[in-house]
């Protein structure tokens, strides 16, 4: 495969326009990416395999009945659609279940508070878990507390009360998410033996916000759930009184026996250099409360429509469009890091990779992470998307979660940006179903990710590799 030397490559966005004038995108490749792009806005089915994994196959998570039915149901979606080389990648996962849950508060004002276990965490004991709460808003807040005060924390329910602020890009969680991901370990650090944590999430439903959490070695594995804002909200009001509140959870959920789940792949061939590989994908799995309609059934409907549609245009891209249905990105990033691992012998044929995992909202442009010299190709690249309002191309971010374990080898990721402003109401909720999913959003947002791929895909010259110095951000 050809990718431009060292020197060239740094010269090439200088001299680009002079020397090759639209060489960068020539002509046909244009006018292949627009036909694909204006046929995505007329007759996108995008939708049609969102409902079909929704109503068909259900909650995905990894392990569960609806993730062993996913794979061979992405399999058969494949194969009835004209896609070559379809199959299962096998993928070992950590199996994680929620069983039931409840709690409320005790005292000074006995009511009930709708919760949910977050992904990871240990059960409670039988009876449940009874302690009075100490409310902190972040990380930092919680480690102060500690210092100052080395008991404060002892014995007791740590609460993490902080909201997260609604945003068209997705900032706002990765702000609050942490506090989701390590809060039960620090505050085991600090001797609490539970944890509450106001659901990440900006709505105000009284439906809680579940997710992926991990315990750090060496501390106690104490319990971990979210409650739903209107239930932070008042146990907020009440700690904010002054006077001891006590508050008792239940939660039945834990590690079930290690499973084997699956990635699903399949491919559009290309036209001049098949060996030659674009990715394009989402992921299968979801979490457990909804549907997994907006995360990923979206993103995996976006990807396979986009694939369909560059598959079934009168010129194809010159290289190979791979399909990616990842496995278990929700709690664990299994199906990534085993597609990783597994095609390692490939990867020096692998030219680009793209995820949709951001909804089904409209597209607002992409992320792009491909070195410097690639600016030139991504500028003009970007102004395909100008008919549909999406021109906005930011450089930086690992494509997502699925595709980042692929920055080590240096391979150009890009991500689909969406409008996010409400893709919180529903995040990891059991309101994530299909009639959050607007058509329009979701058929113009795959018009852009295949205008992108067949661009890319057709390109001249391959992208260059991520320079080594930028294979480790995660921005
Ligand atoms: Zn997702």
């Amino acid at each position: 495969m050809k990718r431009p030397t060292t020197l060239l490559a740094l010269l090439l966005p200088c001299v680009a326009r002079a020397l090759l004038g639209a060489e960068l995108l020539p002509q046909e490749t244009r006018q292949g990416a627009e036909a694909v792009r204006d046929r995505a806005l007329q007759e996108s089915r995008a939708f049609e395999w969102v409902q079909r994994l929704t109503d068909e196959v259900g909650p995905r998570l990894a392990g569960s009945a609806g993730d062993r039915a996913a794979g061979p149901w992405g399999k058969a979606l494949l194969e009835s659609l004209g896609f070559v080389n379809v199959h299962l990648e096998p993928v070992p996962v950590k199996v994680w279940e929620r069983g039931t849950e409840s709690g409320e508060i005790v005292s000074p004002f006995p009511q009930q508070l709708v919760l949910t276990a977050l992904g990871g965490s240990v059960a409670t004991p039988e009876e449940g878990l009874e302690a009075e709460v100490v409310a902190v808003e972040s990380l930092e807040a919680l480690a102060a507390l500690a210092k100052a005060s080395p008991d404060a924390c002892r014995g007791k329910i740590v609460f993490f009360n902080r909201k997260m602020e609604r945003g068209e890009t997705m900032n706002g969680y990765g702000d609050v998410v942490p506090i989701r991901g390590r809060g039960a370990s620090r505050a085991a650090a600090a001797g609490a033996v539970g944890v509450l944590i106001r659901s990440v999430g900006t709505d105000s439903n009284r439906l809680p916000h579940t997710g992926a959490m991990d315990y750090e070695k060496d501390l106690p594995r104490i319990p971990a759930a979210a409650l739903a804002v209107p239930d932070a909200d008042l146990l907020a009001r009440l700690v904010a009184r002054g006077k001891p509140v006590r508050v008792r959870f239940r939660l039945t959920c834990g590690d079930r026996p290690d499973a084997v789940s699956a990635n699903v792949v399949g491919e559009v061939r290309g036209r001049e250099r098949p060996e030659e590989i674009v990715v394009v994908s989402g992921h299968l799995d979801s979490w457990d409360l909804g549907t997994g309609a907006i995360d990923d059934a979206a993103g995996c409907g976006i990807a396979i429509e986009a694939a369909r549609l560059i598959g079934a245009s009168s010129r194809r891209p010159k290289r190979t469009v791979r399909v990616v249905l990842y496995a278990n990105e929700e709690n664990g990033l299994a199906g990534g890091q085993t597609y990783a691992a597994a095609h390692q012998a490939e990867m020096p044929r692998h030219v680009a990779a793209f995820e949709a995992d951001s909804g089904g909202g409209a597209p607002l442009g992409f992320s792009w992470n491909a070195g410097p010299a690639a600016a030139a190709t991504v500028a003009e690249i970007v102004r395909l998307l100008e008919p549909l309002h999406a021109a906005k191309a930011r450089n930086g971010g690992a494509g997502g979660a699925d595709v980042s374990p692929l920055l080590k080898s240096g391979i150009p990721l890009f991500g689909l940006t969406q409008d996010s402003s409400a893709y919180f109401d529903y995040h990891h909720t059991a309101n994530d179903t299909l009639d959050k999913v607007d058509r329009k959003s979701l058929d113009r947002a795959t018009a852009a990710l295949a205008a992108l791929v067949y661009a890319v895909a057709d390109l001249p010259e391959a992208l260059p590799l991520i320079p080594k110095a930028q294979r480790s951000r995660r921005d």
